[in-house]
């Protein structure tokens, strides 16, 4: 699958249609010109530089020309079978080999940078560096570390089980030391665990306080897993940077979104692959059903508002194999987001909160991170789930 040595250093893509991940309308006739790694034009062919003529050029006649994808929520260690109710390997041995093949599934679907949020230890953190030095093929990865999560909380198996409000500096110090560049804290109950429901807040509004202080403070954003309405206004009061599911919203959460700029990250992959695999348990089910009727309505609310979405799949969780971008984008326009805006969702938008600007967009300068899609995307997302070609750092990987 690699052939990275082939591809020349600069080089030019045509396609008749481009959408550069700000939201904006696609470029009819459109090329790109990679040079060295960065993108060097993005726009109508016709304004290719002087010279262009004589760089190799890759014409697809029928394709779309997009940033490469971003999954804002992934758990690189688990690999989303549907055999189990949280498919993570027991040994670090399997993790790290887990996260190797994810890793690849991931850059296969066109994903060139995700964000892991959650791993028992350094698993996504040391496959990202692996992807960074060429070793493996694979997104660049925004790891968190482990989860933070409250003893009898959501997720101890992929956390740092913490409690108090001291306890909450020291976590994320101890992330900051694995390599984390964010955090990722449990606000509520999750679907996943017995404990604590999902509709009910986990962690005291101190506790949170503290934890999301101290993270800005070194510079590391905040994801906060909520499903109930109660811990999303706590996280949100907080300051997080994005809501993991946020399934159940009322006004005064849509609200703090607006105010403090807070993405919310709706993965409505999660639920449905809970719902729809043959082997999860019946009270995980049970757990899911509501959430996942609420999550509809709630999404519709709060982009209908004005918060801003970003992709996310929970890659990991049941039934929910890495490389299902293209379905969540899916998911999320027929829930009421604009087409253009979906496509932002998982390209700029993502890219952004990520803390990694130049990605998840087609402008000269940007990283040439790019994903060639058989159709035209924003006449049919199907097309997202075809990707002729990847590149990556201006080198073909797909
Ligand atoms: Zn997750």
């Amino acid at each position: 699958m690699l052939n990275a040595h082939a591809t020349p250093d600069r080089l030019v893509l045509r396609a008749p249609r481009l959408l550069d991940g700000t939201g904006a309308g696609p470029v009819p006739d459109a090329a790109l010109l990679l040079d060295g790694g960065r993108i060097a034009y993005a726009g109508p062919a016709a304004g290719l530089p002087d010279g262009s003529d004589r760089i190799e050029a890759v014409d697809f006649p029928r394709a779309t020309l997009l940033p490469g994808l971003v999954d804002a929520h992934v758990h690189v260690v688990a690999s989303g079978g549907p055999a189990r109710a949280a498919d993570v390997p027991r040994t670090e041995a399997e993790r790290m080999l887990a996260a190797v093949v994810n890793a690849r599934r991931q850059l296969e679907a066109g994903v060139t940078l995700v964000r892991d949020l959650g791993s028992p230890g350094a698993e996504a953190v040391l496959v990202g560096r692996a992807v960074e030095s060429g070793a493996v093929p694979g997104p660049r990865v925004v790891a968190s570390g482990p989860a933070v999560t409250m003893t009898g909380g959501h997720i101890p198996y992929l956390g740092r089980v913490t409690d108090g409000v001291e306890a909450m500096r020291a976590a994320v110090r101890a992330n900051l030391a694995l390599g984390a560049r964010c955090i990722k804290v449990v606000a509520t109950g999750g679907v996943l665990t017995p404990g604590v429901d999902p509709r009910e807040p986990a962690y005291t509004q101190p506790e949170l306080d503290a934890l999301v202080d101290e993270a800005h403070r070194l510079g590391l954003t905040v994801a906060a897993h909520a499903i109930g309405e109660g811990g999303v206004v706590a996280a949100l009061r907080a300051g997080v940077d994005s809501i993991e599911h946020g399934m159940f919203l009322d006004q005064r959460a849509v609200d703090l979104f607006l105010d403090t700029g807070a993405r919310l990250s709706a993965t409505f992959l999660a639920p449905h692959g809970i719902l729809a695999g043959p082997s999860v348990p019946g009270w995980i089910k049970d757990r899911a059903r509501p959430a996942a009727e609420a999550q509809a309505r709630s999404f519709r609310a709060a982009v209908s508002a004005g918060v801003h979405a970003v992709a996310g799949t929970d890659a990991g969780t049941p039934d929910n194999p890495h490389g299902g971008i293209a379905r969540e984008v899916a998911f999320m326009a027929e829930a009421g987001l604009d087409v253009l805006l979906a496509v932002k969702a998982a390209t700029g938008e993502a890219a952004d909160l990520l803390g990694v600007p130049d990605r998840g967009v087609l402008r000269q300068d940007a990283a040439a991170d790019v994903l060639v899609a058989d159709g035209d995307v924003a006449a049919d997302l199907g097309a997202l789930q075809r990707p002729l070609a990847v590149y990556q750092d201006g080198r073909r990987v797909v």
